[in-house]
């Protein structure tokens, strides 16, 4: 059984400061160092889970192997880690809330009063350490949603408080992410609004022990003494973050600045490999110095918001990265797709990628962008939602299936060629009631998606309710669609393709969810190497 350590990430001054890139990037050193290192977020939202926010909210909703619906910055730490998470690795206030209450209506608090101190922090205690009881990891690295002085965020401080003190600073850590704003004005970094956000920390009696600073401009010494000093931590403990020019950098520049020593020194475990990100900086190497250029585009309808859709993107970046290819991105929005402009907003892509989503809002757009891919021998990748309107677009425009439809979009259509699944017939309640997790799926061997998994089982994460309706299969694969992955169990179609065109591939799943920098995604790896054939045609 390890003794397992703790180092705690708050966040001060502003939101969006990337405290999952910091803790990700923290965590990867540590791990090239040989220590076993994963990642906990904790959300102070009374959502359950963020499976019923609007990627517009909170942007994309990121699964785990075990079927949770979780916050995106989990994606980063698989991205990095290359170890899966799980539903332990996301807590949120919801969730919290909801198993005091559980446990209340038990009778299980022996006629007490049920109150956020002792109770709600107890079982925030509980969900920080159940990682810890695994036994598997040296290190735990818990990152708490939101900014220091939120009122949602108190019951969460108070338990790091407590946890400090029960577990000893050998052996537990904050790190505390802030900004240095630079004010063109004065020519100056401010340190002012650092200080105040650790008087907010220390005022729910946490002193930070280290600093991780933000910054667009150098740090110099001077002010790294005045942060220190205010700031109640050592000068070695002010560690700069600058601006990267990917996220992928960070780790190094974590390295540069030392800031995976200062925590082993202060959790008082050995400093004896030192990390080399050898294949790391292989995939940064090749990412940065790419010898072509694709343009992909990408519909959907929350694009607005690129983070709706940032496993996918992140996904590109692996796989560009495999191929020496820069991809980029061009975003359609799927509304906006119209048969009159179709031609003019796609002309020129090496590739179309129609996204996930709900809904029947944009989806005639995305039916016409699968049609031009379709008709002009543009590689295209369907995920989820885009691979059933491939389905749906090959019913309607080459079997003649008039208004072939899903019924999540229309529930009398006379072709339902996408229709609900049979387990989804009886649910009612929205959260944490889709098809979701890993579920396996058999390949065809004479297929594009065996080429590139070469491999006949794979397994991949899901999410939906609506399903390929078998009914239609002969009909579709008569006509040319082949359905080369089945689930084994069911035989439900989890990947449709069509022999006769460059590439044309829709999965059932989400293939985005499993690349990492490490272990890019076979199947993107497969169609950024198509969209860069086309390219040079
Ligand atoms: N709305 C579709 C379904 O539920 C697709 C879901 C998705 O794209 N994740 O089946």
């Amino acid at each position: 059984m390890k003794n397992t350590k703790y180092v705690f990430v708050t966040g001060g001054v502003t939101s969006s400061l990337g405290k999952g890139i910091i803790a990700a990037s923290l965590a990867k050193l540590l791990q090239e160092r040989g220590y076993s290192v994963t990642i906990q977020k904790l959300d102070p939202y009374i959502n359950i889970d963020p499976g019923t926010l609007n990627p517009y909210e909170h942007g994309e909703c990121y699964v785990t192997d075990d079927g949770a619906e979780t916050d995106l910055d989990l994606g980063h730490y698989e991205r990095f880690l290359n170890i899966p998470t799980s539903q332990a690795n996301n807590v949120t206030t919801g969730r919290i809330y909801q198993s005091v209450i559980n446990k209340e209506r038990k009778g299980e608090f022996l006629g007490k009063t049920v109150q956020v101190i002792p109770h709600i922090t107890d079982e925030i205690k509980h969900r920080v350490q159940i990682l810890g009881e695994t036994g598997d990891f040296d290190i735990v690295i818990t990152e708490i949603g939101g900014t220091v002085g939120d009122i949602e965020s108190l019951p969460y401080v108070e338990s790091v408080r407590q946890l400090l003190w029960e577990k000893g600073e050998e052996n537990a850590i904050v790190i505390h992410l802030t900004l240095v704003p630079y004010l063109a004005a004065a020519g100056e970094l401010k340190t002012k609004p650092t200080q105040h956000s650790v008087k907010m920390l220390m005022q729910s009696g946490v002193s930070p022990d280290i600093l991780v600073c933000r910054t667009e401009h150098e740090i110099s010494d001077d002010i790294k003494r005045k942060l220190a000093l205010f700031c109640n931590v050592k000068q070695e403990d002010v560690i700069q973050s600058i601006d990267a020019e990917t996220i992928y950098d960070v780790p190094n520049l974590m390295f540069e600045e030392g800031l995976d020593k200062v925590v082993l020194n202060k959790l008082k475990l050995p400093i004896d490999n030192k990390p080399h990100l050898i294949e790391w900086n292989n995939f940064v190497q090749k990412h940065k110095n790419p010898t072509s250029e694709v343009e992909i585009g990408l519909i959907g309808k929350y694009v607005e918001l690129h983070d709706s859709y940032k496993s996918i993107t992140e996904a590109f970046i692996h796989a560009g990265s495999t191929n020496e290819t820069k991809v980029n991105v061009r975003w359609i929005h799927s509304e906006n797709l119209t048969p009159k402009n179709v031609e003019k907003k796609l002309k020129g892509l090496n590739g179309i990628l129609v996204a996930p989503g709900f809904g029947d809002r944009g989806i005639e757009g995305k039916i016409k962008a699968v049609k031009y891919a379709r008709e002009n021998n543009i590689p295209f990748f369907g995920i989820c939602l885009g691979m059933q309107m491939a389905v749906i677009e090959f019913a309607r425009n080459v079997l003649h299936l008039e208004n072939a439809n899903s019924t999540e979009m229309s529930k009398s259509t006379k072709h339902p060629v996408i229709n609900l699944m049979e387990s989804q017939e009886n649910v009612t309640e929205k959260g944490g009631t889709m098809r979701l997790g890993a579920w396996d799926c058999e390949i065809k061997k004479d297929s594009k998606v065996f080429d590139a998994y070469k491999s006949e089982l794979i397994s991949e994460r899901h999410r939906h309710r609506y399903e390929f309706n078998n009914d239609y299969l002969k009909q579709i694969e008569a006509a040319g669609m082949k359905a080369t992955g089945i689930n084994p169990k069911t035989g439900l179609v989890e990947i449709i393709e069509l022999p006769n065109h460059p590439w044309f591939v829709g999965v059932q799943y989400h293939p985005e969810y499993k690349s990492t920098v490490l272990n890019p995604h076979p199947l993107f790896v497969s169609f950024v190497k198509a969209t860069l054939k086309h390219s040079k045609k």
